[in-house]
């Protein structure tokens, strides 16, 4: 395969049959899924998968959710069979087919798209460089959010066992006195 691979447009992207399938965000994405949600009346579930913590009082700070979509996303259009939130949609469906493995940024190419199929000859860059560019934005951002997590003396904890959570933008941005401290994409 050479030039970019030409999307299908079958389900798979978009279809979840466990939970586990289902898409990796950030909090901002989070929190803008959640509002895009609100807005068509409908209620999404995000489960901590990655906290960092401890902080006074039990409390720990989210890196990473997992939006828990069982069957369809809420904004697959099943006739046009597109993404109704194209333009906003998480960096996770922006990178697909590509998956990446975090911390290590070892990236591998999802089996269930029907478009590609090893092996990519021309190589990830050429091949998917839309998708690359996602993958290389998620890696960038995780980074620089856990080395300054701990960098403040926060180590990976079991999110289960937190007392309350914040988001880690949330608790960065406060840290610097609401400053902001560069999240990009946010
Ligand atoms: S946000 Fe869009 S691309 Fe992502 S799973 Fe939902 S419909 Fe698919
Ligand atoms: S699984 Fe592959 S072919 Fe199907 S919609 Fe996703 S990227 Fe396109």
């Amino acid at each position: 395969m050479t030039g970019g691979f030409k999307c299908l447009h079958c389900i798979h992207c978009c279809f979840f049959a466990q939970e586990w399938e289902s898409p990796i965000v950030f909090p901002w994405e989070k929190r803008l899924l959640e509002r895009m949600l609100n807005d068509a009346g409908l209620r999404g579930v995000f489960a901590p998968v990655e906290a960092y913590g401890p902080l006074p009082g039990g409390g720990c700070v989210v890196v990473l959710y997992r939006w828990v979509v069982r069957g369809f996303c809420p904004f697959y259009d099943s006739v046009s069979r597109r993404c109704m939130i194209h333009e906003l949609k998480p960096l996770a469906c922006r990178m697909f087919p590509l998956l990446l493995e975090l911390p290590s940024g070892r990236l591998m190419l999802s089996a269930a798209c029907d478009a590609v199929r090893p092996p990519i000859r021309g190589g990830v860059e050429r091949v998917f460089p839309v998708e690359l560019r996602a993958a290389e934005t998620v890696l960038l951002l995780y980074t620089g959010v856990v080395e300054r997590l701990r960098s403040l003396g926060l180590e990976r904890v079991d999110a289960s066992k937190c007392g309350g959570l914040v988001d880690a933008d949330i608790y960065l941005e406060m840290l610097a006195g609401g400053e902001g401290w560069g999240v990009e994409g946010d």
